[in-house]
């Protein structure tokens, strides 16, 4: 309780730690709505990566729901909390002003460089003969995917799979608190906005770099 009340105290880990719970709530929050009237209106439905076929078992939605919620209301302050440590561990402090504006896509880009290299490796690791059955598998319960099975994973593997990959990037860059939340926005609800509203335009795009490549 003492420990607690202590970290209380500390006004830049609290700044921290509240500006990227509200950051990641705001975000999954803005994606679920976004999901469900997709789902309810039936918007969009030629971008599905698969049909909307056998719905998973309602067991199984209800455990990834309530881990999902346990997850992301509980353990992603523990997490946020620890993050904090290391970074002012390893840099002093987290700085708070936006970087010269030419480097931020480029600060953005590392972390997704970074982020998506180690979520490669670790996923295939975690395909292994010896370890998946004792850790993966339980992500791959869901057959016919829908987003709550995203985050629906071992506590190992939501450690070095999502959470050390995610911040990673940041934590090399000494990212400011402006460059996470914008990292977090556009590694969820950005990037899958993108690829659900705009995939045609960017469909087209890429045939006309690649065609004129081409000739
Ligand atoms: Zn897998």
């Amino acid at each position: 309780m003492e420990y607690l009340q202590s970290l209380m105290q500390d006004a830049d880990l609290v700044h921290f730690v509240t500006t990227v719970y509200v950051c990641n709530l705001a975000t999954w929050g803005c994606l679920a709505i976004f999901y469900e009237l997709c789902h309810h209106f039936r918007l969009f439905q030629d971008r599905l990566v698969r049909p909307v076929g056998n719905y998973p078992p309602p067991d199984l939605i209800k455990a990834a729901l309530i881990q999902n919620l346990l997850g992301n209301l509980v353990l992603y302050p523990i997490f946020a909390v620890l993050i904090y440590k290391i970074y002012v561990h390893i840099h002093g402090s987290v700085p708070l002003e936006w970087p010269a504006l030419p480097l931020i896509p480029f600060q953005i880009l590392f972390c997704m460089l970074v982020e998506d290299t180690m979520f490669y490796w670790t996923h295939r690791t975690l395909h292994h003969r010896r370890i998946y059955k004792y850790i993966h598998k339980q992500h791959h319960k869901f057959r016919d995917s829908i987003g709550l099975a995203a985050e629906y994973a071992h506590p190992v593997e939501n450690l070095f799979g999502n959470v050390v990959p995610l911040w990673m990037g940041p934590m090399l860059l000494n990212a400011s608190l402006p460059i996470i939340c914008l990292w977090f926005v556009d590694s969820t609800a950005f990037c899958t906005l993108v690829m659900t509203l705009l995939w045609p335009a960017i469909k087209l795009t890429l045939c006309l770099v690649f065609c004129n490549a081409l000739n």
